[in-house]
This record gives structure tokens, C-alpha cells and sequence, in this order.
């Protein structure tokens, strides 16, 4: 599905290299923003696979230590620092699909550290408790924008995002595959925020009864 727009890509970039010379500063202007829509779409297209890959394959739960996971995924993801996410004391083991629990953590901090105003340097933290007996939630609490009330519930469904692509690069279906994910997964997620206050997104999982 990705292959003809990889092809449109790799032409632009090469009209753009090896042929700039003869074409016009609006040309080339055009072709910068052909390129940057075929880069986006190709993004569209990765997180709606993810998502129908999520809402319909198989869901097996088993044991995840969430400190482990949570610290790979930020060794590992590139848009991530170790430097600005902290996690703090312990979280008790969780009952959840490695896979989409690594989908679910690793879109709420890429969101955590990107929503913040330009300049500001992103500051999350993130922590476990046990509630209501028998559930783990794991807060994530950032520095960023924050979200008006009104809108809280709305981020979670499918392109709907409250800042324009040039502020900010997404697609829209991040917090879609979060909650689907939370589903699929017998669990919860929610957010607490104000504007210009950051935002405490956290999920919910049945605590792990194995030893
Ligand atoms: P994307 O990140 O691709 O825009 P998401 O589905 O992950 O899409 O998020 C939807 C919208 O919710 C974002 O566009 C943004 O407006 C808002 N949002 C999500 N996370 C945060 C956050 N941590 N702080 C402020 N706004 C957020």
C-alpha cells in the first residue's frame, strides 16, 4: 500500500536534485510541498494499518512489568530523550498485550514531549498507583499546552486534532489507537488538563495476579 507513494518520493527527490536548475522558484516551491504531502500521507497510512491491525487481530494478555517496557520504549524511540521523561517509584505488573500497550505508551509520550509551547523544553513524568483493588494506573503528566475541557473527549476519536499541521505534525489517529488499544485490552484511558497547565493522560489495566 506504501510502495507507490515511497516511488512519488523518490521522484520528487530527484526532480528536486538532479534537475532544480531549469525549474522556476514556484516550481520548486510546489514540488517541497508535494513532497512534504506524500511524507504525510505515507504517515496516515501507517497509523490507519495500525489501527485496523489493533481493532481486529489477536488480543492475548499476558504478565507486562510496565517500568521495563516503559524505559525500552524510551531508549528506543527516536522522538523520545531519557533526559525529559522521568519515571518515578514502582508500578505494579499489569495484565496487557506487549504490542499494544508499546502503541499505547509510546503514542502518549510522543505526544507528551511534542505538544509543548516552541522553546520549552518537555518535562514528563510518569508514575503508577494501584486503584479500586484489583486495577494499575499509570500517569503520564506532561508540560505542554493542555487541552480545553470541552474538547477533552473529542481528541480520542478518529482526525480530529486541535492544532494546525504547521504547529504541529500529526495525523489525528494517535489517541484513537490509544483507546481502542485500552479496549481491546479490557482497560481504561483518560486525561486531566487545563490549558497552559499540561496535561495527566492515564490508563488503566488489570494488575497482573501472577506471582
Ligand atoms: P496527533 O498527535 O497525530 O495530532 P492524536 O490522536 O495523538 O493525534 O491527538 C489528537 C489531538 O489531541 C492532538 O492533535 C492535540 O491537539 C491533542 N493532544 C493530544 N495529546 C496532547 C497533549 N499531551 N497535550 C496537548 N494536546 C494534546
Amino acid at each position: 500500500m506504501r510502495a507507490p507513494l515511497r516511488a512519488m518520493q523518490g521522484f520528487a527527490a530527484v526532480l528536486e536534485e538532479d534537475f532544480a536548475q531549469g525549474l522556476a522558484p514556484e516550481a520548486k516551491q510546489y514540488l517541497r510541498r508535494l513532497a512534504a504531502s506524500a511524507v504525510r500521507l505515507d504517515a496516515l497510512i501507517r497509523d490507519v494499518l495500525n489501527y485496523s491491525k489493533l481493532a481486529r487481530g489477536e488480543m492475548v494478555l499476558a504478565r507486562v512489568e510496565p517500568q521495563d517496557l516503559i524505559k525500552e520504549i524510551v531508549e528506543s524511540y527516536p522522538n523520545l530523550r531519557p533526559t525529559e521523561i522521568h519515571l518515578e517509584g514502582s508500578i505494579p505488573p499489569v495484565l496487557a498485550n506487549r504490542a499494544a500497550l508499546t502503541q499505547v505508551v509510546s503514542n502518549l509520550l510522543g505526544n507528551a514531549v511534542k505538544f509543548v509551547v516552541r522553546g520549552v523544553q518537555p518535562h514528563v513524568k510518569v508514575w503508577g498507583e494501584s486503584t479500586r483493588g484489583e486495577w494499575v494506573r499509570i500517569w503520564f503528566e506532561d508540560n505542554g499546552i493542555g487541552i480545553r475541557r470541552e474538547v477533552q473527549e473529542r481528541i480520542f476519536h478518529m482526525f480530529q486534532r486541535l492544532n494546525s499541521p504547521d504547529d504541529y505534525e500529526g495525523t489525528g489517529i494517535g489517541l484513537t489507537i490509544v483507546r481502542k488499544a485500552m479496549e481491546r485490552m479490557g482497560g481504561k484511558v483518560g486525561v486531566e488538563s487545563e490549558p497552559g497547565m499540561g496535561s495527566r493522560f492515564w490508563i488503566e489495566l488489570k494488575k497482573s495476579a501472577e506471582p
